[in-house]
């Protein structure tokens, strides 16, 4: 299987040829967060998240045709629900959706078919301003793949369903596959079980991990993470990053032109 190239990686002829080369280049930019994962998790958890998930897609499109490039990720977002905690960066919604919108221009204009932003913080302000930034891109030019959307979150585990899907489980698995050494084993082998739906918080008008109980940035059961479970939702979120850059293409090309 053919990696997708990193893009910063290349050089402008190779990048030339790239455009030159009759498949839809398309870029995959992870959107991550600066934000505490509990204390055994890399406050760029997110990011690392959407990077590996990137690579991932990135192998799969190329199969199927599709010169996708692995963009430099966008580590920074909307991280207000962490606030008090050393390491929540948060950055205004509005300041986000600008520099979003303008990375998506720029790329189009360079001559790539589609821009999918990969967003792994699941903080609704900041999936709302990662949306927001394709939202007037002409139809098929610009995707968000969100594991928030009803349609990708079903497919995940049941920890991420219960809403529990902060550096529980669910995170710690995911980064346990994507960068082993940054997960801190021992202390999440030790952290007791924490059974707080941030989803239900967020319905009920909550705005702070620690208004909901999560005094150490972290819900759910970070001590039965595995890599295993890490690498088959790797997949998953792979497989969500595909469909929505194929719908996008074949959104662009026209109804047409949809097989
Ligand atoms: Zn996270």
């Amino acid at each position: 299987m053919q990696a997708a190239p990193r893009l910063a990686e290349l050089t402008t002829a190779e990048l030339a040829a790239l455009l030159a080369g009759g498949a839809p280049c398309v870029a995959l930019v992870p959107v991550g967060s600066v934000e505490p994962h509990g204390p055994h998790l890399p406050l760029g958890t997110d990011t690392l998240i959407g990077e590996a998930a990137a690579e991932r897609a990135g192998r799969r499109l190329w199969e199927r045709g599709v010169a996708a490039l692995l963009a430099p990720p966008v580590g920074y977002g909307v991280t207000d629900f962490a606030a008090g905690f050393a390491g929540a960066i948060s950055i205004p919604a509005p300041a986000l959706t600008a520099f979003l919108r303008a990375v998506a221009e720029a790329y189009l204009s360079a001559g790539l078919a589609h821009v999918c932003f990969i967003n792994n913080h699941l903080e609704p302000e900041h999936d709302r301003a990662v949306r927001a930034a394709v939202s007037d891109l002409p139809p098929g030019r610009g995707s968000v793949a969100c594991p928030l959307a009803r349609r990708w979150a079903r497919t995940l585990s049941a920890e991420f369903r219960s809403g529990a899907c902060h550096a529980g489980r669910y995170e710690t698995s995911l980064v346990l596959a994507a960068a082993p050494a940054l997960v801190r084993r021992d202390i999440a082998l030790a952290l007791p079980d924490l059974e707080v739906s941030l989803s239900a918080g967020i319905k009920a008008g909550v705005k702070r991990f620690s208004d909901l109980g999560m005094d150490a940035a972290y819900t759910g059961a970070p001590r039965e993470a595995s890599e295993d479970e890490g690498r088959a939702l790797l997949d998953l979120l792979a497989a969500m990053i595909v469909a929505e850059v194929e719908e996008g293409l074949s959104r662009a090309a026209g109804p047409d032109s949809a097989t």
